[in-house]
């Protein structure tokens, strides 16, 4: 998989991104005693872009970083997809970083909202 910023012109060498995984813990959560715990997907050439991304992430959402690894070496999350880091909301399709988007209210669609909004359209327009 390959992800360039569009219009941008390459230089030439074709680096695939990798897919990298990283765990957080948002100590600020109610949803549990200790908080919660999100995974979240990023696409990186290297480990050390990786690192930055994740590491970035945690610092402006205020979240700790649990584990961060290569998707190819997570074992039982491989073949799974989690959100972005930066996730696009399945119905207005704009960029959102809530560290716990509104997922959509049917368990086995993996939809995604930046508001309960966009949910309810959603709802109202695919799951009739
Ligand atoms: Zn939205
Ligand atoms: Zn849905």
């Amino acid at each position: 998989m390959k992800r360039q910023a569009s219009g941008k012109v390459s230089s030439g060498d074709d680096i695939a991104a990798e897919k990298w995984l990283a765990a957080y813990r948002n100590p600020a959560s109610r949803k549990g005693p200790d908080g919660s715990v999100i995974i979240r997907q990023l696409y990186a050439p290297g480990y050390y872009e990786a690192y930055d991304m994740a590491l970035g992430y945690a610092e402006r959402m205020n979240l700790e970083v649990l584990w961060f690894r290569e998707k190819r070496s997570c074992g039982p999350f491989m073949n799974r997809n989690f959100p972005e880091l930066e996730a696009l909301c399945t119905y207005c399709n704009k960029k959102f970083n809530h560290v716990e988007p509104v997922p959509c209210a049917k368990n086995d669609c993996a939809a995604e909202f930046c508001s309960r909004e966009c949910l309810t359209e959603h709802m109202r327009l695919r799951h009739p």
